[in-house]
C-alpha cells in the first residue's frame, strides 16, 4: 500500500499552509498539528501500518510511544506488527515507563513519535526502554520535521520530511506582503 502522507495530513486538516503565529513568537507559513489527523482511526491505521513496514525487518517485539502522540501510534503500529505497545509518560520533565509496564531484558524495541523537530521526545523514550532493559533496534516519525537533520544512534525512518520556515515577526515575508496572521490553535486570525 502507498501511503501519501502529505496529501492525508492536508486533507484531515492536520498540515496547514497560511501564516501561523507559532508559540515561540515567530511567524511561519507552515504548521502540523497531528491530532487533526489522529481524529480519523483510518487514516492513523494507514500511516502507521505504512511506518510500521518500514520498521518489521527490525524484528522488534515491542513498541514504545512518547505521550500523548506517541501512545495512539504505538498501539496502531503494535497492531500493524503483532508486537506488544507500551507509553512512556512525561513525570519530572523526563519520559519514563510506568504503570507496570516491563520489557526483557535485551528484548528488540523499536520508539514511535507522530511529528518531531529535535527528536528530543523520542530520545527520551529511548532511554526510558533502554533503562528497563530493552534494546533500541530503530526509532520511526510520522513526519520528520526537522528538514531531515535530526538523527538518533539507531536506524531512524519516517514517512515525510518537512523544513518549515520561520522568521522573527520583523522578517516575516508574509507581514511584509500583508498576509493576515492566524493562531493556529483557534485557527482564526491574531487581533
Ligand atoms: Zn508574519
Amino acid at each position: 500500500m502507498t501511503t501519501d502522507v502529505q496529501a492525508l495530513l492536508k486533507e484531515t486538516g492536520a498540515w496547514l499552509e497560511g501564516h501561523f503565529l507559532l508559540h515561540s513568537g515567530r511567524h511561519s507559513d507552515q504548521f502540523i498539528q497531528m491530532a487533526q489527523a489522529f481524529q480519523y482511526p483510518d487514516v492513523v491505521t494507514a500511516m502507521c501500518t505504512a511506518l510500521g513496514e518500514k520498521l518489521r525487518s527490525y524484528e522488534p517485539r515491542v513498541v514504545v510511544g512518547p505521550a500523548v502522540g506517541g501512545i495512539m501510534m504505538a498501539y496502531a503500529v503494535g497492531h500493524a506488527l503483532g508486537i506488544r505497545a507500551l507509553y512512556t509518560e512525561k513525570e519530572g520533565g523526563h519520559h519514563r515507563l510506568g504503570r507496570g509496564f516491563r520489557i526483557e531484558p535485551g528484548e528488540p524495541v523499536i520508539v514511535v513519535d507522530d511529528v518531531s523537530t529535535t527528536g528530543d521526545s523520542v530520545r527520551q523514550a529511548m532511554a526510558a526502554a533502554r533503562e528497563a532493559g530493552g534494546t533500541v533496534v530503530a526509532a520511526g516519525l510520522i513526519v520528520d520535521r526537522s528538514g531531515g537533520e535530526v538523527s538518533f544512534d539507531v536506524p531512524f525512518v519516517s514517512l515525510a520530511t518537512v523544513k518549515m520556515s520561520t522568521w522573527e515577526p520583523a522578517e516575516c515575508p508574509l507581514c511584509k506582503q500583508g498576509a493576515p496572521l492566524t493562531d493556529p490553535d483557534t485557527r482564526k486570525p491574531v487581533e
